[in-house]
């Protein structure tokens, strides 16, 4: 608190900057143990084919307990870019997942991971996917990379070349939260992507803009050869109109919320 007053003494510090600063140390420094802890886990959401009603892929999500509260991705996931821990959290990320999806009984179906710009753009990144597929024994068809443009990738040179070394392992590269990126049309164009995800917010403004936006998606994705995947589908309603439309793949909480890996048994079929 004497650091408190002290703060509010030079006059820039108001009490919401200071709580806003003091939180994103305290996660800073809680990110360094975070593994070594044992305080991260992964749960996993189906992505549903519209035509046969079954699991195409899970997508993993990161979770984070840490004293007493459940953190959200979107709080830290940033503070581990800002301060350089994302590579490491990302590849215990990719390494659990493949791990994971390597033993489900049903090999048909694919993990979904995401991976950020920053760790995608590490020189050592397609070294790392290599000894994970190496290790997990895991058939790279079945491993989807899900990519977001939220940090503005400077050298689209290396991106592209990132992203064609992953594709030349026979992994699956997804756009995701299409729509909202810094520039998502240039990338389609740059990038080779095998899926677009359609961002939640298209499906939650069904009702206005967002049906449009979704028809002029599916043409574009047609065009690219991409495969298309809506996020975010609540409601029975917004199904039924998505499948209509075209979209290949649907996900939201009408389906499922995201599950720990113990519950997922029921999605599988085993006579597989
Ligand atoms: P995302 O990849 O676009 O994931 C979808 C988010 O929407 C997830 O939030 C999911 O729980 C939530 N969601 C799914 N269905 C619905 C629905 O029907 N309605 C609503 N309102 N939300 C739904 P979550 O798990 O909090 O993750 C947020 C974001 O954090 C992710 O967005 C992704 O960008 C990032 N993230 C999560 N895990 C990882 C990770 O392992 N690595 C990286 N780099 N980013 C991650
Ligand atoms: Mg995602
Ligand atoms: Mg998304
Ligand atoms: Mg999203």
């Amino acid at each position: 608190h004497e650091k408190r007053r002290k703060l509010s003494h030079v006059g820039i510090f108001n009490d919401t900057i200071f709580d806003a600063v003091h939180r994103e140390l305290t996660l800073r420094e809680g990110l360094r143990n975070a593994i070594s802890k044992n305080q991260l886990y992964l749960v996993y959401q189906p992505l549903i084919c519209s035509v046969t009603g079954k699991v195409w892929s899970f997508e993993a999500l990161l979770r984070w307990h840490f004293e007493g509260e459940e953190v959200s991705p979107v709080d830290f996931i940033p503070i581990a870019e800002r301060s350089g821990r994302i590579n490491e959290i990302g590849m215990w990320v990719l390494s659990t997942a493949c791990n994971n999806a390597a033993n489900w009984v049903d090999k048909s179906v694919a993990i979904s991971v995401n991976v950020s710009v920053i760790q995608l753009m590490e020189d050592n990144f397609i070294e790392q996917l290599d000894k994970v597929l190496a290790t997990s024994g895991l058939a790279p068809e079945r491993l989807h990379l899900e990519v977001t443009e939220s940090v503005f990738a400077d050298n689209k040179q290396k991106l592209s070349e990132q992203v064609n070394a992953i594709k030349s392992r026979q992994v699956a590269v997804s756009i995701d939260d299409f729509g909202t990126g810094f520039s998502s049309l240039s990338q389609l164009q740059l990038l080779h992507f095998d899926h677009i995800k359609i961002d939640r917010s298209f499906i939650n403004n069904l009702d206005s803009t967002g049906e449009p936006i979704i028809r002029a998606t599916l043409l574009i994705a047609g065009e690219f050869g991409c495969k298309t995947i809506a996020e975010g589908v609540e409601t029975e309603n917004q199904a039924t109109r998505l499948k209509a439309m075209g979209v290949d793949c649907l996900q939201g909480y009408y389906y499922a919320r995201p599950e720990r890996e113990e519950s997922l048994g029921r999605w599988f079929d085993t006579e597989k």
